[in-house]
């Protein structure tokens, strides 16, 4: 029988409840537990693919096509449960399926309501993201407790405690310590107001994990166990990290979270969690051999969240090679109004993520054109491989007028076109080529040793795509069409073979990627990087030693 874990969030939002929840997923199953994880979203967007990255970060995309919320990234990066669309509802998609039931006429005349229809439609979305029978299903709640808008959610939750019976639902509540540097003091009043106000609602937390930049002394967890009614050792510390998000579930476990959860729920773990690798993992990341820059050019780079799983990729790469990457955030529209010259001199690597619209394309282009003529490692994801097959039209093809249609509809050399079943649909949201694909991959390529596959899946999300028009010509100047869909006849990565590293794929890489697991080619890529560090060092120390 599944047992249920429910995390909710106060004080303040950011507190990362999507890493802490993870965590928790992550520690259950390394005791040998089946999990779940899923996160209730209560914004009224049926899905955040309509969300500006300003607005909400980036857009994560599951296997089955689901555009979802970056949390879910945390959940897969951390754990190896699979995450489907059942993983992630909004307000919106609630609200969405009882409106629509609504006018089927499936009430049959009740007046529908907050309470119980809304609240029932959010308990089928829990029980569906538990569908697999996991031993433990980890719900996440977005939001802070005290907000308008995630009452529904957490009405929901108290009933779903009260339908499975005692002992088989657990409440977790994050909350925060804030440090009075002039008292020089942690404060416990906020927290004790937050789990005043679940209280209110009829939840009352069992276990609570308290984010604290100083330690948490006995006597103040002593205290928060008084006046939140939790037990003494149920009030669990969560200390800022040192040097990385991945000490969070080591650091969980030592604090006891493992034990707790375990009382709590009356379970008996499945065999001793091993945490080695984990440790040996951490150690790779505090003491590495190599540090590279890696310039990421983009449209977003003022919010780091814009561009969150890109940014783990690169980290999880660089801890298979022991290296540290530092990344250097490079606005696009700045190359394309000073060069690259300026911005990126000097880094190991180049990546273009993807992007929308007009604003930085010519950025992106230029960005691409300095990696390949200075031979600079570059790695191309979605509208950045789309940026280097312009390039590559514009500037070794010599069609200087070559372009996306996504910003010039009536382009002469549209080199980038939208894809034939995209052109009749009207409506934005979840409308993209979304989800995983299959891709065949060219023998010789890069791709193809990399993944040591001839047939590999990737997630899209994209409406555009290399135009088929130019492939040919395209490939007789050189560019390498190094994986292909063949049911539906798209280029899905191309490549130069007379460079270090020139790849750009039309898919998201960056959604499958795990620190002890990077993806092959971000692996790669740093790899590359190393290589070019060395020998930019190398040059320069030459040059040195010559003066
Ligand atoms: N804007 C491009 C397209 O829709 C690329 C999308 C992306 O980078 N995710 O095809």
């Amino acid at each position: 029988m599944t047992k249920y874990i429910f995390v909710t969030g106060g004080v303040v939002s950011s507190l990362g409840k999507g890493l802490t929840s993870a965590s928790i997923g992550m520690i259950l199953e390394r005791m040998g537990f089946t999990i779940s994880m899923q996160k209730l979203d209560p914004y009224i967007n049926v899905d955040p693919g309509t969300m500006s990255p300003f607005q909400h970060g980036e857009v994560y995309v599951t296997d089955d096509g689901t555009e979802a919320d970056l949390d879910l990234g945390h959940y897969e990066r951390f754990t190896d449960t699979p995450i489907t669309k059942d993983s992630n509802y909004t307000a919106g998609k609630i609200y969405r399926s009882v409106i629509l039931k609504e006018r089927r006429g499936e009430y049959l005349g009740q007046t529908v309501q907050v309470i119980p229809h809304i609240t029932d439609e959010i308990k089928a979305a829990i029980r569906r993201g538990a569908s697999s029978a996991p031993d433990v299903a980890i719900t996440e709640i977005g939001g802070t407790v005290g907000d308008i808008e995630s009452l529904p959610f957490l009405e929901a939750i108290r009933q779903f405690n009260l339908d499975e019976g005692p002992g088989n639902c657990l409440f977790i509540h994050l909350t925060l310590l804030p440090y009075l540097r002039a008292s020089g003091e942690l404060k416990t009043k906020p927290t004790q107001q937050s789990v005043g106000k679940l209280r209110e609602i009829g939840i009352q937390p069992q276990i609570l994990i308290c984010r604290t930049e100083k330690a948490m002394s006995r006597d103040m967890a002593d205290k928060i166990s008084l006046f939140c009614n939790v037990r003494k050792d149920a009030v669990i510390e969560e200390r800022d990290v040192d040097y990385s998000i991945y000490e969070v579930p080591i650091n969980l476990v030592q604090a006891g979270l493992d034990r707790q959860i375990l009382a709590h729920l009356g379970l008996q773990p499945r065999r001793g969690a091993e945490w080695g690798d984990w440790k040996r993992m951490l150690d790779t990341i505090q003491h590495p051999e190599h540090t590279i820059e890696i310039g990421v050019a983009g449209k977003y780079i003022e919010l780091h969240d814009a561009y969150k799983s890109i940014y783990e990729a690169l980290h999880h790469a660089g801890i298979a090679h022991a290296c540290k990457v530092r990344i250097r955030k490079v606005s696009a529209e700045s190359v394309a109004n000073q060069g690259a010259d300026g911005p990126l001199a000097g880094v190991d690597g180049i990546l273009v993520p993807g992007g929308f619209g007009e604003r930085g394309f010519e950025g992106k282009i230029e960005t691409v054109r300095y990696a390949r003529v200075n031979r600079i490692p570059f790695f191309g994801i979605c509208y950045g491989m789309q940026a280097a097959v312009v390039e590559y039209a514009r500037h070794v093809l010599q069609i200087p007028d070559a372009t996306t249609t996504e910003y010039q509809p009536q382009a002469a050399n549209p080199v980038i076109d939208m894809m034939e079943e995209q052109k009749s649909i009207k409506e934005m949201g979840g409308t993209m080529r979304l989800g995983a694909f299959e891709c065949t991959l060219a023998p010789g390529t890069i791709s193809q040793r990399v993944y040591g596959a001839e047939r590999i899946s990737e997630r899209h999300r994209h409406r555009f795509e290399l135009n088929n028009a130019y492939r040919a010509r395209l490939a007789e100047a050189g560019l390498v069409m190094a994986g292909v869909n063949e049911r539906l006849d798209l280029v899905e990565i191309v490549e130069i073979a007379d460079h270090p590293f020139f790849v750009g794929v039309q898919y998201h890489p960056e959604f499958k990627t795990k620190p002890m697991r990077p993806h092959p080619l971000f692996r790669e890529f740093i790899g590359a990087a190393i290589q070019h560090s060395l020998h930019c060092r190398g040059a320069s120390r030459a040059a040195h030693i010559e003066a």
